[in-house]
């Protein structure tokens, strides 16, 4: 049986970057960039205010103070957004708003605070005529340069990035409305099992609602896929193998169920004879029964192509559990990101936890962080069906498989699945 790290390889390397895609910039949120972005503009554009203030000569204010204002005539105001024709010769001053462009003559701006501006606070801005300067302003003062942010012609944002609300930003200021960036994955989603019943009908004696289809689905989603429900198959070789085809066209295929040992439990047997099996059953806990091949797939122009399916345990809990630890990693792959892992944080036990499986154990744990230190404690039965497990989890605990034992007070690694520290009790 494989390892986690070994069955995780084998995934990763059937998990290939997909290609890119213009898109808006707005969508390009959390995908990675295909293109270097070249500024092809100086951010910001020109020489302007930090500070609602008067743009001045800075020589014109040697040796004001409070009790020796320099007066100086002003000759226009430029509002955010105006250029003003006016220039600044010694003597005079132009009124100024914080973003306006630096009139010429002027290197420097005093803000209104170390004006007398509050003796003129009756007066009409546009009929204020004289001013008095309470200090002195050095060269440079509250201006903000020509393309201090971004300079033309440099390259603003690397190829390979991940975006993120800043580099949506700064596309836009660069006047960017769409971008290139590695496509989205369709990962189409099938439940397996004769239980099944879909949530919208009632449930007949006997049945359980797919509730795997959605928190699959929603993962998918979280993580940057387009999911594709493709609803419930029976447990029918007939269904199963017509519901298979619908995949043809996406990216990953993800099944739940039917990859036990039972009597119909046929989804690893399909993929094994249709498709080409890779692997089944990994050494941990939950998720042990995890199958993993190709089936054969076409492209949008009708070529052949193969599509990775992992055949995920039908079990509530650890269909997500395999999910985060082998489906996550090879969706990010796929959307060219670099950093594929969970951040782990270390933690100390406030449960004890065996180990008789000689699997490596993932426990949902709710992780919090008091007086300095992370404490995890198990959110109740760990049962592999049991969903509120992972409801209340913020996190992982992780039980290597060769410690049969782990006391209250050890110390392990948890896999954080929300990187906070509230907890929904
Ligand atoms: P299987 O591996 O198909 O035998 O499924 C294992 C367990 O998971 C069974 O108890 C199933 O009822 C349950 N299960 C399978 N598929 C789903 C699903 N889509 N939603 C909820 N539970 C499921
Ligand atoms: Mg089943």
């Amino acid at each position: 049986m494989l390892s986690v790290e070994e069955a995780l390889q084998k995934i990763l390397n059937e998990a290939n970057v997909l290609e890119a895609e213009s898109v808006p910039i707005l969508e390009s949120l959390g995908q990675v960039l295909a293109e270097d972005i070249k500024s092809d503009i100086n951010v910001p554009p020109l020489d302007n205010s930090a500070m609602d203030g008067y743009a001045v000569r800075s020589q014109d204010t040697k040796g004001a103070s409070e009790k020796t204002p320099r007066f100086l005539q002003v000759i226009d105001i430029v509002l955010a957004g105006s250029i003003s024709r006016q220039e600044v010769v010694p003597g005079t001053t132009v009124r100024i708003m914080t973003g306006a462009p630096i009139p010429r003559g002027a290197d420097s701006v005093v803000q209104f605070e170390d004006t007398d501006e509050q003796k003129n606070k009756n007066t009409p801005a546009e009929k204020i005529t004289r001013v008095g300067i309470l200090s002195e302003a050095r060269p440079g003062l509250n201006i903000r340069l020509a393309g201090e942010d971004i300079a033309r012609g440099t390259i603003a944002l690397k190829k390979g990035i991940v975006v993120r609300s800043a580099e949506i930003g700064l596309m836009a200021s660069l006047g960017y409305s769409r971008v290139k960036v590695i496509r989205r994955p369709i990962v189409a989603v099938l439940s397996t099992g004769n239980e099944l019943v879909e949530v919208s009908q009632s449930l007949p004696e006997g049945k359980i609602y797919d509730s795997n289809a959605y928190s699959i689905a929603s993962l998918v989603k979280r993580y940057g896929g387009i999911p594709k429900l493709l609803g419930i198959a029976r447990d029918d070789e007939a269904e199963l193998v017509s519901k298979l085809k619908q995949a043809q066209d996406a990216d990953m295929l993800l099944t739940t169920g039917g990859v036990s040992m039972g009597d119909y439990d046929m989804v690893k047997d399909i993929l094994a004879r249709d498709g080409e099996m890779l692997f089944w059953q990994v050494r941990v806990k939950p998720g042990k029964p995890l199958a993993f091949g190709k089936i054969k797939g076409k492209d949008k122009n009708g070529k052949s192509k193969s599509i990775p399916h992992l055949g995920l345990p039908g079990n509530a809990a650890s269909c997500m559990v395999s999910f985060e630890l082998f489906v996550r990693p090879a969706l990010l792959k796929m959307m060219g990101k670099k950093n594929l892992t969970k951040p782990t944080v270390e933690v100390i036990m406030e449960d004890s936890i065996k180990n008789d499986a000689g699997r490596r154990i993932y426990d949902r744990a709710i992780i919090e962080k008091r007086d300095g230190h992370y404490y995890a404690r198990l959110t109740g039965p760990q049962g592999s069906g049991i969903l509120t497990s992972m409801s209340l989890a913020n996190g992982l605990v992780l039980i290597p498989e060769e410690i049969t034992k782990v006391n209250k007070g050890d110390t392990v690694q948890a896999l954080m699945l929300d990187w906070n520290e509230e907890v929904n009790l």
